[in-house]
């Protein structure tokens, strides 16, 4: 979705009316609060792309407004664009301090009202792609480990709130470093790669694959059983047996080991990770090409 939206907090009216005048075609949607404590809702709730905020407001001013923005993570990267009458330019240096954007001086002169709020949505499509990338891993296109991170904070408190539970799958190419050494970094990307695809291919749009960092990945399966789980890696693991990656006179296959550890229910959220790579580790000293499923009792080996 590309719809801009923009967020209007002043306490006068007429205000509003110029605000919707001015910006047709400029934003797609323009969201009113006419009280602080409304629009600070509006904003954690709809988190618009842009906030023009008037700075003399009854019980609560801009400023203040501004710093209650700033402090809450939905809302923080949202740029504001100062409202202040003609008489209070004084204003400006402290609005922007408190990290407004910008301002505009009413009343408003229209054209610089509209390059302000276009300048003020170049500004925030710009965190918005930083922060995509900040999050993608460039050799596989999957999500990083910092996306990671974030997943399986959502999905501990997802399972938190409602029940439920997930699985976390870490897997690792076996015996990578030789297919370094035999055919080079070039071809090791390669493996990288094609496992990055069938990995990406096989989630759920709720699911999420990821480089865990070298040529190790995890799996986060939302909303899942333990059976479920087992079949998708069995899946994947037969998946990944079949490729076939190309190289001068010929082709070659690999395999990877994976351990799998389920959240929810009488499995703890904040270890997931870490026993899932206990199991990947049996899963290897079983003799690899293959998944281990983590339990409460000693790790337990389903055969692949
Ligand atoms: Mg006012």
């Amino acid at each position: 979705m590309n719809a801009r939206t923009a967020l209007c907090i002043d306490d006068d009216p007429v205000v509003h009316d110029l605000i919707d005048f001015h910006l047709e075609g400029v934003v797609d949607r323009i969201l009113h609060a006419e009280h602080p404590a409304s629009g600070l809702s509006l904003a954690s709730h709809e988190a618009p792309d842009v906030i023009l905020l008037d700075v003399e407001m009854p019980y609560m001013d801009g400023f203040q407004v501004c710093r209650e923005l700033k402090q809450m993570s939905v809302t923080r990267d949202i740029p504001v664009i100062f409202l202040t009458s003609d008489n209070a330019t004084h204003h400006v240096a402290r609005g922007l301090d408190l990290g407004g954007a910008d301002y505009v001086i009413k009343p408003f002169v229209a054209i610089e009202l509209q390059a302000r709020v276009r300048a003020a949505l170049r500004t925030r499509r710009m965190i918005e792609l930083l922060r995509v990338h900040a999050r993608v891993d460039a050799l596989t296109g999957l999500k990083n480990r910092g996306a990671l991170e974030e997943a399986l904070a959502r999905q501990a408190a997802g399972v938190a709130r409602k029940g439920g539970g997930y699985a976390v799958v870490m897997l690792d190419v076996d015996h990578f470093k030789r297919v370094n050494d035999t055919y080079g970094h070039g071809i090791g990307d390669e493996v990288l790669r094609q496992l990055g695809a069938v990995l990406g291919a096989s989630c759920r749009p709720a699911d999420m694959a990821t480089r865990y960092g070298g040529e190790e990945f995890a799996l986060v399966l939302a909303d899942t059983s333990q059976e479920a789980a087992i079949g998708v890696c069995e899946r994947l693991l037969a998946a990944i047996r079949a490729i076939r990656v190309p190289v001068p006179g010929g082709e070659f296959g690999f395999t990877i080991s994976a351990g799998l550890a389920m959240a929810g229910g009488e499995y703890p959220a904040d270890d997931v990770l870490q026993r899932a790579d206990e199991a990947l580790y049996h899963a290897k000293e079983l003799g690899r090409d293959r998944l281990v499923i983590w339990t409460l009792a000693p790790a337990d080996d389903t055969g692949g």
